[in-house]
């Protein structure tokens, strides 16, 4: 398997080879990664996912009539972001889950919003990020407003959604062709 690391590959008139983009998925335990990832690649919603599981899934899609090999990383992190090189260098955009029925996975994405906007600073291309508020299907417990949600976006210069894996498809599928998008246009 070739990875490109920096700049996302693109598409190769030659041989007709896809373009690539990684895309990878942060924040605390709990706040759903893994849910949104096997949606956007099946289109379901499993419940329980081992919550231990850190692992990278391929898949070719189509993002504005081009085909693109999106690989996603899973992340699982014990405490906090940890060990962030595996991913710093390998991605293309950054999607930082949180879940708006919790404060502290809020807090949570702040901590890899201050890391990966450090990454930034110091290394070109930069990478999008997209800030993603998760379980929008639990409003009524909600504990982050989505003004909260959308001020922290803007202060870390990021995208800004809400989302639920376990409602429609296609606004899950919007949120990763959008950061498919994001990483082509960098
Ligand atoms: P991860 O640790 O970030 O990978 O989180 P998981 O994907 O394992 O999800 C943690 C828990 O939240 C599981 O019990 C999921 O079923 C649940 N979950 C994930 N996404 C949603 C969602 O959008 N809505 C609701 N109600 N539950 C969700
Ligand atoms: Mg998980």
């Amino acid at each position: 398997m070739s990875l490109m690391f920096g700049k996302m590959k693109t598409c190769n008139s030659a041989d007709r080879s896809p373009a690539e983009c990684n895309l990878v998925l942060l924040g605390v335990q709990g706040s759903g990664k893994s849910a949104l990832t096997v949606k956007f690649l099946t289109k379901r919603f499993i419940s329980e996912y081992d919550p231990h599981l850190e692992d990278v899934y391929s898949s070719e899609v189509v993002v504005d009539q081009q085909p693109v090999m999106v690989r996603v990383m899973d992340t699982f992190d014990q405490e906090g972001p940890v060990n962030s090189e595996r991913y710093l260098s390998w991605a293309n955009a950054f999607l930082v889950v949180y879940s708006i029925d919790s404060m502290e996975s809020f807090k949570g994405s702040q901590l890899y919003l201050q890391i990966l906007s450090l990454h930034n600073k110091t290394f070109r291309p930069r990478t999008p990020i997209i800030l993603l508020g998760n379980k929008l299907d639990m409003d009524r417990y909600r504990q982050v407003s989505q003004c909260d949600g959308q001020a922290l976006a803007s202060r870390f210069g990021c995208l800004f959604f809400e989302v639920s894996a376990c409602l429609d498809f296609m606004s899950v599928q919007h949120v990763f062709h959008e950061a498919v998008r994001r990483a082509r246009s960098e």
